[in-house]
C-alpha cells in the first residue's frame, strides 16, 4: 500500500494528498481514499479503483481541512472490497481518527481476541481497522492520542508504517523493525510544514523536500507547533524489506541517500560479474527489469537494446487479484520488436521470478520474434518463501522456486540458460549492514516470528 499525510493549514490539503497518492499509485491499485480534518470535523472519501478514477475536482473540493491522510490499497489481508478501503475511521472520546496502513500484522488472531474481550466491534476484515480500533479503545480508557497510540502498537506484531490523522495533529509511525518505508518531507511556505509519504516520489510531486526517514520504532507527531519525535519501541532493529529496493518501490525514490535506480543498476552489474554469458543484446523486462539490464550491459560490455515495448496504460499485473486476470494482463501488456530480435542471442533481465508465469510468456514471445538464444538473468535470488509482512508473493506452493531447482525452472520457462543473483551479492551492493534488511522471501529467515497457524496458511 501507499500512505501519505500532511499538515499544512495554508494549503489545499486534499489536492496535495491527491497528488501524493498519484505518485504512490504503484504501491496499490485496488482502492484509494483521503480523509481531511477541519478541527473536529472529519471528511472522508474512498472507493475502489485508481486514484484518478476515485477522485475528481468536485470530490476534492468537498474535503476541506488543515491536515489530511491518504491511502492507496493493495490487499494482503481482507478481501478486495469497498468497506476495506482506507483510511480506516474510528470514533473516540477525543474525536475521530483516520488511519492509513502499509504492511501486514502477523498476530491478528490474538489481537482480535484481545479487542473482542474488551468489547470492541469490527466492521471489516482488515488488520488495519484493528489497529485503528485498538487506538480508539486506548483513547476511550482515558489516554491522550500519543499514549493511546503507543499502547496500541504494543499489542501489534508485524509490519506497519502508519499515517494517522486526529483533530489535534498528524502521526507518522513505523514498527520496531521498520519493514515498510516511511519518509518525512518539508513544505516551506513561510512556515515549515511537514509531509509523510511511503516513498520520496510522493514528496517530489508536491515540491516537498526530503528531510529524513521515520525511524524503526519511532512516532512523529506533527501539529501547529512543528514536529516532535518519540522513540517508543523497546528494541528497535531495522529490517527494511529488501524487496522494496529490488522491485516494489519506484526507481526514482531515495533510499540510503541514492535513488533505487542506482541500486538496481548495481544489482545488474553484480549479476554480470556472477553470471556473464556471451550474447548480442541485453534487454530488460519493462519497466522493473530495465535498470538492472543497463547495469548488466555496462559491466559485461554486451550492447543494451530494447526488444519489448510495454503498453503504459495497463497496470501492474500482479496486483490484479486472480490468476486468470494475471495471465490475460500479461498478454495485454508487452509486445516484441521483431526486427530487433530476429537472429539475435538475447540476455533478458528481470528483477524477480515469483510464480514464473511472466517469464514463460516473455521467453516464448522472444523466440516467436526470432531470437536464436534466450538467456535469462534475475537481479535477485530465487523467491522460495511467502511474505507475511505486506507483499503479496502468494502462498509457497505458488512460488516456482519453492519446489523447483534452477535447472528445472530453466526447462519450464524454456530458456537456454537461467541464473539468479546471489543473496550475498544482493545485500553487498546495498552498501549497508546486511543485517538491517528482511530478506525472508529468499531465505525463510523471518525477522518477526510468525504464529504457527499463520505460517501454515501459506507454507507448504
Ligand atoms: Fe520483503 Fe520478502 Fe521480507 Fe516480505 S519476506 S518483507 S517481501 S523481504
Ligand atoms: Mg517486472
Amino acid at each position: 500500500c501507499g500512505v501519505f499525510g500532511l499538515y499544512a493549514p495554508e494549503e489545499d490539503v486534499a489536492k496535495l494528498t491527491y497528488f501524493g497518492l498519484y505518485a504512490l499509485q504503484h504501491r496499490g491499485q485496488e482502492s484509494a481514499g483521503i480523509a481531511t480534518f477541519a478541527g473536529e470535523q472529519v471528511h472522508c472519501y474512498k472507493d475502489m479503483g485508481l486514484v484518478s478514477q476515485v477522485f475528481n475536482n468536485d470530490i476534492l473540493r468537498k474535503l476541506p481541512g488543515t491536515l489530511a491522510v491518504g491511502h492507496t490499497r493493495y490487499s494482503t489481508t481482507g478481501s478486495s472490497l469497498k468497506v476495506n478501503a482506507q483510511p480506516a475511521l474510528a470514533k473516540t472520546r477525543l474525536g475521530t481518527l483516520a488511519l492509513a496502513h502499509n504492511g501486514n500484522l502477523v498476530n491478528t488472531f490474538e489481537l482480535r481476541q484481545e479487542l473482542t474481550k474488551r468489547g470492541v466491534n469490527f466492521n471489516t476484515t482488515t488488520d488495519s481497522e484493528m489497529i485503528a480500533l485498538a487506538i480508539a479503545d486506548e483513547v476511550d480508557s482515558g489516554k491522550d492520542w500519543l499514549k493511546a497510540a503507543i499502547s496500541a502498537f504494543e499489542l501489534c506484531s508485524g509490519a506497519y508504517s502508519l499515517v494517522i490523522g486526529t483533530p489535534e495533529g498528524l502521526m507518522g509511525v513505523r514498527d520496531p523493525n521498520g519493514i515498510r518505508p516511511l519518509v518525512i518531507g518539508t513544505l516551506n511556505e513561510g512556515t515549515t510544514r511537514y509531509v509523510l509519504a511511503s516513498e520520496t516520489c510522493g514528496l517530489d510531486i508536491i515540491g516537498a523536500e526530503y528531510l529524513r526517514d521515520v525511524e524503526p520504532g519511532e512516532l512523529v507527531w506533527i501539529t501547529e507547533d512543528g514536529l516532535a519525535s518519540f522513540h517508543w519501541a523497546q528494541k528497535p532493529s531495522r529490517k527494511l524489506c529488501i524487496f522494496e529496493m529490488i522491485y516494489f518501490a519506484r526507481p526514482d525514490s531515495l533510499m540510503h541517500d541514492e535513488t533505487l535506480y542506482s541500486y538496481r543498476l548495481r544489482l545488474g552489474e553484480q549479476l554480470a560479474v556472477e553470471s556473464y554469458v556471451e550474447a548480442d543484446l541485453v534487454m530488460g523486462v519493462p519497466d522493473s527489469g530495465v535498470p538492472a539490464a543497463i547495469g548488466f550491459s555496462r559491466k559485461s560490455g554486451v550492447a543494451y537494446g530494447e526488444g519489448l515495448i510495454k503498453n503504459r496504460y495497463v497496470g501492474r499485473t500482479f496486483i490484479q487479484p486472480t490468476q486468470h486476470m494475471r495471465e490475460s494482463g500479461i498478454r495485454m501488456k508487452l509486445n516484441t520488436l521483431k526486427d530487433v530480435l530476429t537472429g539475435k542471442r538475447i540476455i533478458i533481465v528481470d528483477d524477480s521470478i515469483v510464480r514464473g508465469t511472466t517469464s514463460r510468456k516473455i521467453v516464448k514471445a522472444l523466440r516467436d520474434a526470432g531470437a536464436t538464444e534466450v538467456h535469462m538473468r534475475i537481479s535477485s535470488p530465487p523467491v522460495t518463501h511467502p511474505c507475511f509482512y505486506g507483499i503479496d508473493t502468494d502462498t509457497q506452493d505458488q512460488l516456482i522456486a519453492a519446489t523447483k531447482s534452477v535447472k528445472d525452472i530453466e526447462k519450464q520457462i524454456g530458456v537456454d540458460s537461467l541464473a539468479y543473483l546471489s543473496w550475498e551479492g544482493m545485500l553487498k551492493v546495498t552498501g549497508e549492514n546486511p543485517n538491517s534488511f528482511c530478506s525472508a522471501c529468499f531465505t525463510g529467515d523471518y525477522p518477526i516470528s510468525i504464529p504457527e497457524d499463520v505460517k501454515r496458511s501459506k507454507l507448504i
